[in-house]
């Protein structure tokens, strides 16, 4: 089967099941231009300038014995205030209108699929729109902490304004992460994209699929390619444009 031809059937599954959910991971942000810190020019760029690899700069204890250094590279690499939504962003929020898609769940945390319009966004690793303070948990937006030098500081009590997302070495919310397994057990078409399905949870998760059709989109070979009905190795926001065409043409 040529791409166009997978799409087209991508197409029919979609049109066919009630109950589509997405699962997303980093390529679906870096093609809106917002880089991944885990790859290896993330990698390359964060031992150039910090001497440290960005699992070390995103990690809890680093956080808590460098807070100054935390702040400066979090604000420089894991905050894109450019970056819009790409084809697969806004391709998403018209499935779920459209009663569709039941829910997106993404590793990622710029808030691009609320951006484009979805509205049940189940956020693995938090979001960098949020922020509370760890004195007194009152809550701050994104402009608060770009706004303040070093370390953020509350208001209230003084106390550090951390952003809500997931470090290394912390544990992952168990609501979002209930709530994402409970959407992929109901799911009838699993669709994941953007990710090589290497980083915890992502593999985890697909084995509570139990449903019809999973759909992969990735650059590059995934671990779960054999099990999949369909593996498009291409652009996710590319696929995406298109497979909404192609959804358009047939319905
Ligand atoms: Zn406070």
């Amino acid at each position: 089967m040529t791409d166009l031809q997978k799409i087209d059937e991508l197409a029919r599954l979609v049109l066919a099941g009630g109950n589509v959910v997405f699962f997303g991971g980093a390529g679906v942000s870096t093609e809106s231009g917002i880089p991944d810190f885990r790859s290896e020019s993330g990698l390359f760029s964060a031992m150039q300038v910090y001497g440290r690899s960005p699992e070390e700069l995103l990690s809890y204890s680093f956080f808590r014995r460098e807070p100054e250094l935390f702040f400066r590279y979090y604000k420089e690499n894991l905050v894109s205030l450019d970056a819009k939504p790409n084809a697969a962003h806004t391709a998403l929020a018209e499935l779920e209108r459209g009663g569709k898609l039941k829910a997106v769940i993404t590793q990622n945390v710029d808030g691009l699929h609320q951006a484009a319009g979805s509205v049940n966004v189940l956020e693995l690793h938090g979001s960098n729109h949020r922020q509370y303070c760890m004195g007194c948990g009152v809550r701050y937006t994104l402009e608060y902490i770009l706004r303040q030098e070093g370390v953020p500081r509350c208001r209230e009590c003084g106390g550090i304004v951390r952003p809500d997302v997931v470090l290394y070495e912390e544990g992952l919310d168990q609501d979002v992460m209930q709530a994402a397994m409970l959407a992929i057990m109901g799911a009838e078409l699993l669709i994941v994209g953007g990710t090589s399905l290497a980083v915890y949870p992502a593999a985890g998760l697909l084995h509570c699929f139990r449903g019809g059709a999973l759909v992969l989109i990735n650059k590059s070979a995934t671990p779960a390619d054999r099990h999949a009905q369909l593996v498009i190795n291409d652009s996710i926001g590319i696929v995406f444009a298109k497979l909404m065409e192609s959804i358009n043409i047939f319905k």
